[in-house]
């Protein structure tokens, strides 16, 4: 059989023509990182690292998600195998090999299982984090050109043609040119930027084993602060970013995310590769929560940050900068970069601070601490520990950083609990005291960046006066700053988090930890220790005394044994029988159901509490009364089981029937009836209600009733005479019939207090008091005060408080209406006055006023309550006429 086309000769040309393409395709999106600035590459170096990097350090990370993992080897594996060697086919000796066409056919085979589960990831269902978009088109693409590909290598190798050669080349050319094109804007843009961004990353250290995490100092005096558009970014980072695969990982280990603030850190990598060019396809993943859906201007001098743009202020001020996403990314993008350099630009050159941060970093500049507090009291917690100060000690083998968290009462716990430690193990140690600062790093976070470096240089130009050999340091952000980013302004310090401290101390047999029981310690590394200084074993290992793990001779495990268990765990976490740290409950749907019921409390018959626990009831805050806290049951309770049982209609049919009218009424279980508790405990005889709650306990027929109980006696009152009283304190409740409210209660002690200090008698005078002393009536009010006096008459004190209001507003001769101060609504402008009474005694209790006739010297000042102030109750001296009643 003929072919149509020379197969061996046009398949290797298809692959070639798919490599130019992609070159095309590539070139024209690189045209676009050129915008970026300029950034030192170590190129031959990067090139020559290319294989490990992308085999040891970026499948470190994919192999977190298993089938991700396996599915990119195979395709990405097979398709590069498949594409090479039929490129190859166009040298003469290789084109008429038969064998060698089975080995393509085998690697395309191999890419077409790869693309299979490529497909299953995407259809029926699409994971959820996964965008849509032109990556629901990759499947098909991978399957034509990898289906295609090895039928048309079969029929290379089995020496055939024809139609079917034909059709089957149609078909992976169809799917292999749909890739090439794709490298420009589509799914296949993360295998080409991905590789260069291996080459020319931002951080090679990463891939050097050690945490590279420190910002990039920021030079101040640059034209411009931050990144504001596109082209503000280093081309490097803009390469970065396009190669992201959308595969939201970074999504779903976003706290931020998932606390449903603005921010997803996939959409905001796609917002700055969209920003850069208006020909970039819509976003097709999840949105930020809030479902802000502005798309802004694009372009490389388009602004990214704003209400408008593509980024909102809100998304770039949610970031905690905890690098979960960094950590998660298979693409090793530096999400955090892009946020603190764009915040940088909203912060230096913009003042565009969140409301909450401006105090903190306001403080920092000001006073070097965030809070504005005395640096001298950082201390304060270690009252009593008598805290050795580095400069009566230097040198010293551990300079103890104290950090933020002294100011924090549970923080200065554990300093406290750590210097003790360090008393115990013997460490040679001391503080800065009040030379400590603050290191700065939440301002360089805020994209403050002046005001960090400012704090840099004065902490290190202190540390630089003092001997000693390291720094410990309990605070994670301290030790990162001092660590990692004071290095880059000339401060080189070897830098430890107290934990690890206190494992050497453990090691080296200077400190024994003890055992604890059987404790389960749930431990949250830090952001700043684990992600950015990657300290995670120290920590846990010092509390590691429980079931699974007990004590052995030898205090601390050896290294192996952590990576050993850390194995065994994914292992079984692979099998289903341990749970995985993220996702405890499993990947898949959760019972909730199930979960409420769990949560449901056990029911007791005796809901009462009879067999509750003496001692206080934690549930209701008091102390049970005496017979179990609750009344005995009393009255049925209903039990609607039990009463839908018995409306049941027998018979037959699907659906059960109910009679509702067989309701059975006092079924069930008995039950407390509190109101007639109550009504036991009701003390009888008294117009207002009084109840005896030593009743609380006792069943009804028990309980002293309010017919059974016998009224109380009154007591005679005491009679006390007083001869010759000094004067007389009237009081006139005027409420009607000689009710005392609770005002004139309050001035009635008031009297009280005050005659019995000066000798006198207090009387109350019920009715009319015009005698002398009695008179409330002021020269200026008359109808006020006759108000006020007349038994069972109106109180209208609204009507002098408008009296006093309009008198305010009268015109005053000689003074201008703005410049006459407005009365209070409480005092008015006779508050504290003394108003003459009718007997040319003295009214009022504002100030005090002269002492009682024959008094030489001041009396004290009366009390003051609410009455006094309006100079309306306490007259004296008093003529006769009124009952002494004291
Ligand atoms: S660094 Fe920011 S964007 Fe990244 S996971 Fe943390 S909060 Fe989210
Ligand atoms: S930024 Fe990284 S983790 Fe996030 S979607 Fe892109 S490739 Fe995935």
């Amino acid at each position: 059989m003929t072919s149509f086309v020379p197969l061996t000769t046009v398949f290797p040309g298809l692959v070639w023509l798919m490599a130019a393409l992609a070159l095309v395709q590539g070139l024209r999106r690189a045209a676009l990182w050129r915008v970026g600035a300029s950034a030192p590459v170590a190129w031959l170096d990067g090139l020559a690292k290319l294989p490990r990097r992308y085999l040891v350090d970026v499948h470190h990370v994919v192999a977190r998600d298993a089938y991700a993992s396996r599915m990119h080897a195979v395709v990405a594996g097979g398709l590069l195998a498949a594409s090479i060697l039929t490129a190859l086919a166009i040298l003469p000796p290789l084109a008429d090999f038969r064998p060698y066409w089975f080995l393509v056919a085998l690697a395309f085979g191999v890419t077409a299982i790869g693309s299979l589960f490529v497909g299953a990831r995407r259809y029926p269902q699409k994971q959820k984090r996964l965008s849509a978009g032109r990556f629901q088109v990759l499947p098909f693409l991978l399957v034509a050109y990898a289906v295609g590909g090895t039928i048309t290598a079969l029929v290379l190798a089995l020496g055939g043609g024809g139609l079917l050669g034909s059709v089957a080349l149609a078909l992976a050319a169809a799917g292999g040119l749909g890739l090439a094109f794709e490298v420009r804007h589509g799914p296949m843009r993360h295998a080409a930027a991905g590789a260069l961004h291996l080459v020319a990353h931002p951080r090679p250290g990463r891939f050097e084993g050690r945490p590279d995490t420190a910002l990039q100092p920021l030079d101040l005096d640059a034209p411009r602060l931050g990144s504001e558009m596109p082209a503000d970014f280093t081309w490097n980072r803009l390469l970065s970013y396009d190669a992201c695969v959308s595969c939201g990982r970074c999504e779903t280990a976003c706290p931020a995310f998932a606390a449903g603030q603005p921010l997803n850190p996939k959409k905001l990598i796609q917002d700055l590769v969209a920003g850069l060019s208006p020909a970039e396809p819509a976003y097709a993943g999840n949105p930020y929560p809030g479902g802000r859906a502005a798309e802004g201007a694009r372009g490389a001098l388009a602004r990214l940050i704003g209400p408008d743009a593509r980024i909102h202020p809100d998304t770039l001020w949610s970031c905690t900068t905890c690098r979960a996403c960094v950590e998660e990314c298979p693409m090793m993008i530096e999400h955090v970069d892009a946020v603190v350099s764009l915040r940088r630009h909203e912060t230096l050159e913009r003042g565009a601070l969140p409301e909450k941060a401006v105090v903190p970093v306001t403080e920092l500049r000001q006073s070097g601490d965030p809070g504005g507090r005395p640096l001298a009291s950082r201390t304060d917690f270690a009252a009593g520990l008598d805290l050795p100060g580095i400069a009566d000690r230097e040198p010293v083998d551990v300079l103890l950083w104290l950090g933020e968290g002294a100011y924090d009462l549970r923080y200065g716990r554990s300093l406290r609990a750590l210097i003790r430690l360090l008393r115990e193990a013997g460490v040679d140690f001391a503080v800065l005291g009040v030379e400590e600062r603050d290191t700065g790093d939440l301002a360089r976070r805020l994209g403050d960046e002046a005001t960090f470096q400012a704090l840099a240089r004065e902490n290190i130009a202190t540390l630089g006066q003092y001997r000693f050999k390291r720094i410990v340091t309990a605070d994670p952000h301290a030790l990162h700053a001092l660590r990692n980013e004071y290095p880059a302004f000339g401060g080189h310090y070897t830098v430890t988090h107290h934990t690890a401290l206190l494992l050497e101390l453990i090691r080296a047999g200077k400190l024994n930890p003890g055992r604890l029981p059987d404790l389960s310690v749930t431990y949250h590394d830090p952001c700043y220790l684990a992600r950015y200084n990657g300290e995670t074993e120290a920590p846990p290992r010092g509390a590691r005394r429980d079931r699974r793990h007990p004590p052995r001779d030898d205090p601390v495990r050896a290294p192996g044994d952590v990576l050993r268990r850390r194995r065994r765990r994914a292992g079984e976490r692979r099998a289903g029988r341990a749970p995985h740290p993220r996702h405890p409950h499993g990947s898949g749907r959760r019972d909730r159901g199930r979960d409420r019921r769990r949560r449901l409390p056990l029911l007791h018959g005796d809901a009462g509490g009879r067999d509750r626990p003496q001692g206080r009831d934690p549930r209701r805050g008091r102390t049970p009364a005496p017979g179990g806290g609750g009344g005995p049951m009393s009255r049925p309770r209903r039990d609607p089981r039990a009463e839908r049982a018995a409306s049941l209609v027998a018979g037959e049919g699907p659906r059960p029937r109910y009679d509702r009218t067989r309701r059975a009424t006092a079924s069930g279980r008995p039950r407390r009836d509190p109101r007639a508790e109550r009504e036991a405990q009701r003390i009888g005889g008294l117009a207002r209600a009084r109840y005896d709650l030593s009743q609380i306990g006792r069943s009804v027929g028990e309980a002293v009733t309010a017919a059974t109980r016998a009224a109380p006696v009154a007591e005679a009152p005491k009679t006390i005479i007083v001869e010759t009283p000094a004067f007389l304190v009237a009081v006139v409740p005027d409420a009607p019939g000689g009710r005392l409210s609770g005002h004139d209660r309050q001035v009635i002690g008031a009297a009280r207090a005050l005659a019995g200090r000066e000798g006198a008698v207090a009387v109350i005078v019920e009715g009319e008091c015009e005698g002398a002393g009695c008179s409330r009536r002021r020269p200026d009010a008359p109808a006020r005060a006759r108000g006020g006096l007349r038994p069972g008459g109106p109180r209208r004190p609204h009507r002098g408080r408008a009296r006093r209001r309009r008198g305010a507003s009268r015109p005053v001769p000689g003074i201008p209406r703005w410049r006459r101060s407005r009365p209070s609504r409480r005092g008015g402008p006779e508050r504290g006055a003394v108003h003459q009474c009718r007997s040319g005694g003295r009214q009022g209790a504002g100030p005090p006023g002269p002492g009682p006739p024959g008094r030489a010297e001041p009396r004290p000042a009366p009390p003051r309550h609410r009455g006094a102030g309006r100079g309306r109750r306490l007259c004296g001296p008093a003529a006769g006429g009124a009952r002494p009643a004291l």
